[in-house]
């Protein structure tokens, strides 16, 4: 018999979509939100797919859950995101659906504003109300019977009459609605910037285009352009931002220019606000989300613009669960839904420029700082000559600046990208390191702790009093500079300076580190000493001067991404110097200052260092020349993971040929037109949580399907067992 019946995802580790009978009673279209018998329970799922068909042996849909449906383009995309990381869709499904299955979302909160109608009557208590409300203020009832120190039966009586009307709160409850308000007057660049992108958002088609510009250009007033012509349209806009720069600064900038609150997703917004904003957005009545990269798998109905803000970010890239790039999703999301994309950055990724300049994507540059203030005096202090005494970090020039500075009362950034104090503790006595008990990595002196981190596992012990190993009393010593050690220095050099140490282990998570960095930017502290956290997207009026205390540190590890990431983030440090009203400094402390980045980075030719790394690249047969994944083999033992690596392996130079992914035969060098395997070789971190890590790395010509080749080798192989497991990272950041 002919019966409807319907494919059902339901969001755990599996790929495949059940199929059900559908009710004759029941009335499901695609994408909505079910509950099904599985196995001996219940689960929740979407419908996927319907289609006609014999039902004999199925089991029925149990109920239709009260929730907006999942629409057609974001369904897509989850089949999308699943095929191109090689995740079971269900996984996918999770990661868009968790918020409304975990806080079942409340009811729309209603808000009340004056309505045209005057009242019949007047009371000093109908004064109140609405003098409480103003002009166009909307409020929720309780708040504004307690502003307006009356009884909400006054309220009720208001609304009855006319005279008061209700609409639906968006998302704060005193949220003020005053209207989108012009932004300042573009500069000539950046009105062309802002021309192209709103006739792009109104052509209502795919694009992706690169907003380049130095930080201060004005990138953030030309995508509001876009994001203004969006709402004008009637469409909805998302604005992606590495967590960490999703600030009130940020989001009162938004609001002060459109007249509302965006929809906020970070991970500080917590289960029932997620599930609010997530209704919302659903229904339409949000039409514009800031927010970090999970945001990406929003249900919005009609998004017409996706913006990502510092594309170059390496916050982007998931790594855990679902390993997923957001900026390369959001090219992928914004072609299934027709939106227009823009991938904004000072410092953009090789990946981006390269697309850009071969056509792929459009290119907009902004090419000064607004109203013509000039970048920040780069210069570098080498520390072969002129290094500060041994033991010690700020060199005497630096040192000097930051006097002229403090005198000045402005503030000081010291940059390095070190947690803790010391990157390794040894015993003066016998040589003794401290190395994790789980991982391979060496343990982290943190003083402020009083403990040894390691930073991959978070294992955490006291720092002992005698050696473990000789038994030798006081004779640990601190090995290299962390950010404390430095800070303990610059409070030496300046006991009467406020400073503060800003880095992601501090308590509190980011929630604390964005009010932490907002009370920079009001000016609470004189000296800063930071990691790469404060390198991104904020405004320090204050700030005249960086010091990048070591800026060798991240060139001299073995990633071929290491200068690009080098480049990018001491051009993003140094140029938070001088934003405002002064013109700033930077001094760069450096053991080579004629290393080629270092010398664009002074010279400010990133022309240059783009073409040099680009060439890099190519020659390297690296991304975004090539495809790359990895696949990290692990397991409690050593010898099993390599073993299970050495069958994949195995398995793939005996796969039958198939002109889509062609084994390249000999040595693989940067030309091979085959897909080359490298490996298996123990993987950067050897072992972390007592797990033995190997890894195999795959190349591919840009045309070939490297996932359809992987699936195949994996399949082929013996499936894994026990306690071995298989990830697979497509783009892995680091290789
Ligand atoms: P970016 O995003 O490139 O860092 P912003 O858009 O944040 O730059 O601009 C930096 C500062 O300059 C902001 O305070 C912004 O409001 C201001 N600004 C930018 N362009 C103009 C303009 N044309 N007129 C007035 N102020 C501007
Ligand atoms: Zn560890």
């Amino acid at each position: 018999m002919n019966r409807l019946i319907a494919d059902v995802l339901i969001p755990v580790a599996v790929d495949i979509a059940y199929s059900y009978a559908v009710p004759e009673h029941l009335g499901v279209a695609p994408g909505d939100f079910v509950v099904v018998p599985l196995g001996r329970r219940q689960a929740e799922g979407i419908v996927w797919d319907l289609r006609r068909g014999a039902a004999d042996n199925l089991k029925l849909i149990q109920a239709r859950l009260d929730l907006p449906p999942l629409a057609e383009d974001l369904r897509r995309f989850i089949d999308w995101v699943a095929r191109w990381t090689l995740s079971p869709r269900g996984m996918v499904l999770r990661m868009a659906i968790r918020t409304p299955l975990q806080a079942p979302p409340e009811p729309p909160r209603l808000g009340v504003m004056r309505a045209g109608v005057l009242p019949a009557r007047m009371t000093p208590a109908r004064h109140r109300v609405l003098e409480a409300l103003g002009d166009g203020l909307v409020l929720a009832r309780k708040e504004l019977a307690k502003k307006a120190a009356c009884s909400p039966n006054v309220i009720d009586g208001l609304i009855d009459e006319g005279t008061l009307a209700t609409t639906v709160l968006v998302d704060e409850p005193d949220s003020v609605r005053e209207g989108i308000s012009h932004g300042p007057t573009l500069e000539p660049d950046q009105a062309a910037a802002a021309v192209e992108l709103t006739n792009q958002v109104r052509r209502q088609t795919f694009t992706v285009t690169l907003l380049e510009g130095v930080t201060g250009s004005g990138k953030t007033e030309v995508y509001f352009e876009a994001v203004a012509s969006a709402l004008e349209t009637g469409g909805h806009a998302l604005i992606l931002l590495p967590e960490i720069a999703l600030t009130a600064q940020f989001l009162d900038r938004f609001t002060t220019r459109f007249g509302e609150r965006p929809g906020e997703w970070h991970s500080a917004v917590g289960p029932r606000r997620r599930a609010r904003t997530w209704r919302a957005v659903a229904e339409g009545r949000i039409k514009v989300v800031v927010g970090a990269r999970s945001a990406l798998f929003l249900p919005f109905r009609d998004l017409r613009l996706i913006v990502v803000d510092e594309e170059h970010d390496s916050a982007y890239k998931q790594e855990d669960g679902v390993p997923y790039h957001a900026r390369d999703m959001a090219v992928v999301r914004g072609q299934l839904s027709k939106s227009a994309v823009i991938l904004a950055s000072a410092t953009p990724s090789i990946e981006t420029r390269v697309n850009a300049e071969q056509g792929r994507y459009g290119h907009l540059r902004l090419h000064a700082r607004h109203g013509g203030r000039v970048l920040p005096a780069l210069s570098a202090i080498d520390l072969r000559k002129a290094g500060p005494s041994p033991g010690k970090w700020i060199s005497p020039r630096l040192a000097q600046a930051m006097t002229e500075t403090l005198a000045r009362g402005e503030q000081s950034l010291l940059f390095l990208n070190r947690r803790g104090y010391a990157p390794l503790t040894l015993c003066r006595l016998c040589g003794h390191r401290f190395q994790c008990p789980h991982c391979t990595a060496w343990l982290v002196e943190h003083r402020f702790r009083k403990a040894l981190v390691c930073h991959h596992c978070g294992h955490i012990e006291p720092v002992p009093e005698a050696c473990p190993a000789c038994g030798g009393l006081h004779h640990l010593t601190a090995c290299g500079p962390g950010i404390e050690r430095v800070a303990e220095e610059a409070a030496e050099l300046f006991p009467n300076a406020r400073t503060l140490v800003l880095s992601s282990d501090l308590p509190g998570g980011t929630a604390r580190m964005r009010d932490e960095l907002e009370a920079v930017a009001q000016g609470a502290c004189d000296i800063v000493i930071g990691t790469q956290l404060v390198a991104k997207g904020h405004n320090f009026p204050l700030l005249s001067l960086v010091g990048v205390v070591d800026a060798d540190i991240s060139l001299a590890n073995g990633d071929p991404r290491a200068s690009e990431r080098t480049f990018q983030i001491l051009r993003q440090v140094t140029g938070r110097a001088g934003r405002f009203e002064t013109q700033g400094q930077a001094l760069i402390q450096t053991w080579q200052p004629e290393h080629p980045v270092i010398a664009a980075l002074l010279s400010g030719d990133a022309e240059r260092f783009y073409a040099e790394e680009t060439e890099q690249r190519r020659r390297g047969g690296l991304p975004p020349f090539r495809r790359l994944a990895a696949l990290i083999i692990s397991a409690k033992e050593a010898a099993v993971a390599e073993r299970h690596a050495r069958a994949l392996v195995q398995a793939a130079h005996a796969m039958p040929p198939n002109p889509a992914y062609l084994l390249a035969r000999g040595a693989p060098g940067p030309d091979a037109d085959g897909i080359v395997l490298l490996g298996p070789a123990p993987a950067p971190i050897t072992v972390i949580r007592a797990r033995h890590r190997f890894r195999l790395l795959i190349k591919a010509p840009r045309g070939a399907d490297l996932q359809g080749f992987i699936r195949a080798v994996l399949a082929a192989a013996p499936p894994p067992r026990g306690d071995l497991r298989v990830s697979v990272d497509i783009d892995p950041q680091s290789f």
